[in-house]
């Protein structure tokens, strides 16, 4: 492929670090199973394509995720690299009990902006699933792990429609209160917009969040996540959650469309000379053999570009 140049723009940082969500937000909403060893192949190609942090699976009870049901299995196969963070989801102590039986150095928590989403993901209202998170925080941090909090329905819910920002602040602040190290933002169902990513962010910022511990997680279905993006990186977000393919359409919106490819993250980085460490190339290799393992094209618009698939 022919190199097209990089110009950056003003106020965005050197270098981002993608938090590649693929094997485990991708493929838990993907209805095919994979093989165990597929998806060690997967998170292992990830990994040689440059990525340096991969959230490999989720801990999440079987009945709920059967497509994740190997969890221990994809650990312990896993040949896991120095210097490679390998997070995985934990919804509640069990979870972490059998997270830290696998060896796992990093765990994520997975909440949600608003009650009906709450409701609906996690059966409980938002207070009582802050209640279940308490202890796996408490205990995922005794043992030395860093703790991910991932806040779901920042920007609209399904049912609530708009979400005031004023709820998201609140119901952050207590996850960070309750220990977790990291705040990924997440526009489940992608109907964000820029300036309300901005506000949010100001708004989070100024109630004592650290830009360094933010990161945004951002969905396409309305073909936003790259603006959205690039409204956080100007905000000074310096982690961005995507996932390889754009694999995982979202089950709460009509659309194929999920997760912002990380392809088309990269694309765009690599163009304002924004450092990821990623070899598009081999990423988007890893992509289209997936997609051939799952029996569909890759909604990324790069995959696409580059292979035709
Ligand atoms: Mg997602």
């Amino acid at each position: 492929m022919p190199g097209y140049g990089t110009t950056p723009l003003d106020g965005l940082p050197a270098r981002v670090t993608v938090c590649e969500v693929g094997p485990r937000d991708g493929l838990q909403n993907e209805s095919a199973v994979l093989p165990t060893e597929v998806k060690v192949e997967f998170i292992e190609r990830l990994v040689d394509a440059g990525h340096r942090v991969v959230e490999a699976t989720s801990f999440v009870h079987p009945r709920w995720v059967p497509q994740l049901a190997d969890a221990a299995e994809v650990l312990a196969a896993l040949d896991r690299k120095d210097g490679v963070r390998y997070p995985v989801l934990v919804p509640n102590e069990r979870g972490l009990e059998r997270a830290l039986d696998a060896g796992v150095g990093e765990v994520a928590v997975f909440g949600s902006a608003t009650e009906a989403f709450a409701r609906r993901n996690l059966n409980r209202t938002v207070d009582q699933s802050l209640e279940m998170f308490a202890p796996v925080v408490a205990r995922a941090r005794a043992a030395g792990l860093p703790v991910r909090a991932y806040l779901s329905m920042c920007f609209g819910d399904p049912w609530e429609g708009e979400v005031p920002v004023a709820q998201v602040v609140s119901v952050a602040r207590r996850m960070m209160a309750l220990g977790c190290t990291e705040l990924s933002l997440g526009d489940t169902i992608g109907v964000a917009t820029a300036g309300r990513v901005v506000a949010l962010l100001d708004a989070l910022v100024a109630d004592g969040v650290a830009v360094e511990r933010i990161a945004v997680h951002f969905h396409d279905t309305y073909g936003q996540a790259l603006a959205n993006t690039l409204a956080a990186l100007g905000r000074g977000v310096g982690i961005v959650d995507a996932s390889a393919g754009g694999l995982g359409g979202c089950p709460y919106a009509r659309s194929a469309t999920g997760n912002l490819a990380t392809e088309d993250l990269v694309w765009a980085l690599h163009g304002l000379g924004i450092e990821t460490g990623i070899d598009l190339d081999k990423l988007v290799a890893t992509s289209a053999w997936m997609a051939q393992r799952l029996g569909r094209p890759s909604p990324s618009r790069v995959v696409r570009a580059l292979v035709g698939s």
